[in-house]
């Protein structure tokens, strides 16, 4: 069987092997880097160094809360480790139902469905609402789990530019009359941390009568007084049809869910392939996230010092020069430019135990290479601080800023 293949799989991934030998050699590669260990929520050893984590997306420093692992410890000696398949059958736990109501009712909606992960639920939710004659709209920086559902849907699928809301109405112009169409964002996007403009969206999809669905894997637990999310931000309660978020950022579990009117609720428990043909949240994994959303509400404090911190960070590095784009969230991209000076940069910082990562091309379009920093409600301002000199002092040698 030992033969010399040469097809498109074997031409793939050699291309693949010698981009990330390339980055190798220059030492600039710094995916997949084993984390040792987590300490509080804002530290972690890589390598058998500590540093500070500004990686993270768990915006609120829950990983680790003792209240969260106590209730996946219970479930576990409840429930076990696994479920009896699939929720539609034996796989559905009262751990589940609880969850679910907790859910929508942090949501401001009538019910929720759970599914084992937000890339899944974008993809079984988009294709089980439109397919073939619809039309879906989405903007142009929505995350690729948005992208492959629209794609799988087999809708018409059209792309408006980022936050552009003439853009957007002349995109629902072009939706033959009759036809259905459904417009979908981030609520905060993940490269950028920039704010969809929600109120004028909403108006489009009512005048143009479509449907709107947000993804809220970035404003769960970071926007809102109470971290509500999107609808909260603008109190705009009621405004979203699909208020899709998942369990694996801000809520240190894993899985997605899809919030709205019971009947929506109800369809997908029926019709979507993801919730009928895989199997049900693990119970510690459901208990977890379950009492997140508990804690969120019960310990304001965090978002209050989420909020403090996010100021500090932005206003620090514009202060320096920086160009931190439009966002005025815990997503903080700092501009670099090339591709080799976001990873001169991510060196230099993880050298001196800054953990942050480079987003390059082809994920962000070419010369808009950043650093992708995330703050935390568990960071100190003082740490924050020292951060900040580190990417300062980095950001001067490479040449980003004076
Ligand atoms: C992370 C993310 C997802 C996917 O969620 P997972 O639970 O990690 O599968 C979906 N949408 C957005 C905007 C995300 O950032």
């Amino acid at each position: 069987m030992d033969f010399k293949r040469d097809d498109g799989i074997t031409r793939r991934m050699a291309i693949l092997q010698q981009r990330a030998k390339m980055m190798r050699d220059h030492d600039f590669y710094f995916y997949n880097q084993p984390i040792e260990e987590v300490l509080g929520g804002s530290k972690v050893i890589v390598n058998g160094r500590e540093m500070g984590m500004y990686a993270s997306y768990s915006y609120l420093g829950l990983v680790g809360h003792p209240r969260i692992n106590a209730a996946a410890k219970a479930a576990v000696d409840k429930f076990g480790t696994g479920t009896h398949g699939v929720r539609t059958l034996a796989g559905s736990l009262t751990l589940h139902s609880e969850l679910e109501e907790t859910i929508a009712d942090f949501k401001h909606a009538e019910a929720a469905i759970t599914y084992t992960s937000g890339y899944a639920t974008n993809l079984t939710v988009i294709s089980t609402l439109i397919g073939r004659g619809d039309y879906v709209i989405s903007d142009k920086l929505n995350h690729a789990s948005i992208v492959d559902g629209c794609m799988m849907s087999g809708a018409e699928f059209r792309r408006f530019k980022h936050n552009d809301m003439q853009d957007l109405e002349r995109r629902l112009e072009q939706v033959p009359q009759g036809a259905t169409a459904l417009v979908i964002a981030d609520a905060v996007f993940s490269m950028d941390g920039d704010v969809i403009d929600l109120p004028n969206v909403v108006a489009l999809c009512r005048k143009y009568n479509a449907y709107l669905m947000m993804d809220e894997a970035h404003s769960v637990g970071v926007l809102g007084k109470t971290g509500r999310g999107i609808e909260e931000h603008f109190d705009m309660w009621g405004s979203v049809d699909i208020k899709m978020g998942t369990l694996s950022k801000t809520i240190p579990s894993v899985g997605g869910y899809v919030a709205g009117k019971r009947e929506l609720i109800d369809y997908l428990r029926h019709a979507s392939r993801a919730y009928i043909f895989s199997a049900a949240l693990p119970p510690a994994q459901a208990a977890a996230a379950n009492e997140s959303f508990k804690v969120i509400l019960d310990e304001p404090w965090r978002l209050e010092k989420l909020n403090a911190n996010t100021q500090q960070f932005i206003s620090g590095l514009k202060g320096m020069g920086f160009d931190t784009m439009l966002t005025t969230t815990a997503i903080v991209p700092v501009l670099c430019g090339t591709d080799e000076r976001a990873y001169a940069l991510t060196q230099a910082c993880q050298r001196n135990d800054v953990f942050v990562l480079p987003v390059v091309s082809p994920a962000v379009p070419e010369g808009l290479a950043r650093l992708r920093a995330t703050v935390l409600a568990s960071h100190e301002p003082g740490e924050i601080a020292r951060a900040m000199d580190v990417i300062g002092k980095a950001g001067r040698e490479i040449g980003i800023i004076k």
